[in-house]
């Protein structure tokens, strides 16, 4: 073999293409002539350095990719952070704006008694604009109702109409002390017959008694 022959047979002997009998007649070549032995080995370290090169590229287009990858699932994470507390937000807005109700502020309330022939009717009327009061009744100690608590509300378009005016409750007197109870009975009325009106951060009682009198009008 001559030494043009070995040198262009040297890439594909690099990459084992040759055939056994090529590669064995190659190394009698080598073994007699220290330049095409030089040769070999230059290009071998040639196609090693390259091919070295070549993994690290694509070691690192893997490594930009992962990055990529890893970024669009911060992108989309965010996403759906973002989406998630938009939602607990507008039902959060929704519910302080339609559906929640507190117990009222007495100073937000507007309080007056009417007296109609043996009728007395108390009547609860929100002092803000937009909003209504909601009663919560009970016969806690006595048998009419001598418990009640004043809810205000935000008005909606859900408000039924006889809510967005005031809100009444009626006692009706046979007289001075003596109140006709629901059930039809009669109710002898004392010094310890009261009502309580339970607001935010006070409780008003009044005395039954002095519902009926026509002249003690309390606000
Ligand atoms: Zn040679």
């Amino acid at each position: 073999m001559n030494h043009d022959v070995f040198k262009d047979l040297v890439p594909s002997y690099i990459e084992h293409l040759t055939s056994e009998e090529t590669n064995r007649q190659m190394e009698v070549h080598m073994e007699q002539c220290k330049n095409c032995r030089e040769y070999l080995h230059e290009m071998q370290e040639e196609w090693l350095s390259e091919n070295v090169h070549e993994q690290a590229k694509e070691d690192k287009n893997i490594d930009y990719l992962k990055k990529v990858r890893s970024k669009n699932r911060k992108k989309i994470l965010t996403i759906v952070t973002s989406l998630l507390s938009l939602f607990l937000i507008l039902i959060l807005g929704y519910y302080l704006l339609f559906i929640r109700m507190w117990i009222a502020d007495a100073n937000d309330v507007q309080t007056t008694i009417q007296n109609q022939g043996n009728t007395v009717t108390l009547s609860f009327k929100s002092k803000q604009d937009n909003r209504h009061l909601l009663i919560r009744k009970e016969q806690l100690n006595r048998d009419f109702t001598d418990w009640m608590v004043i809810y205000e509300k935000r008005e909606d378009l859900s408000t039924p109409e006889n809510l967005k005016d005031e809100i009444n409750i009626t006692y009706t007197f046979l007289d001075e002390n003596t109140l006709l109870l629901d059930n039809g009975k009669e109710k002898k009325l004392t010094n310890d017959d009261k009502i309580s009106i339970q607001y935010k951060d006070s409780t008003k009682e009044l005395l039954v008694k002095d519902l009926y009198n026509p002249e003690n009008k309390r606000q």
